[in-house]
């Protein structure tokens, strides 16, 4: 099945936030923006010059990517294009490996 959350990436092994990650941008689709503050997620699915992700994504510093998203969707709405590409606000994991 073709993914927009590709593989390649270096999350640990059963990671549940990779997981995660590819059913919310699969379901979310092409037509999609994703914000992802630092973290887990941004670090193992961006490393430069690759990305397991098949949509625009934009790394935000740890706590904001709300405020990033709440921004991309203010200038979605200035284009006229809100209602045509979804905007989502992924948080990174902010956790020790033994927590997750
Ligand atoms: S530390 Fe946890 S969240 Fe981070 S890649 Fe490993 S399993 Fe996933």
């Amino acid at each position: 099945m073709k993914t927009l959350f590709n593989s390649g990436h270096t999350a640990c092994a059963g990671c549940g936030q990779s997981m995660a990650a590819r059913l919310v941008i699969d379901a979310a689709g092409p037509n999609t923006i994703v914000a992802n503050n630092t973290g887990c997620l941004e670090v193992f699915s961006t490393k430069f010059p690759e990305s397991s992700w098949g949509v625009p994504f934009i790394h935000s510093l740890f706590e904001n990517c709300a405020a990033v998203a709440s921004g991309v969707e203010s200038a979605l709405k200035y284009l006229g294009k809100a209602d045509t590409v979804n905007v989502i606000a992924q948080a990174g994991a902010g956790r020790r490996r033994w927590d997750c």
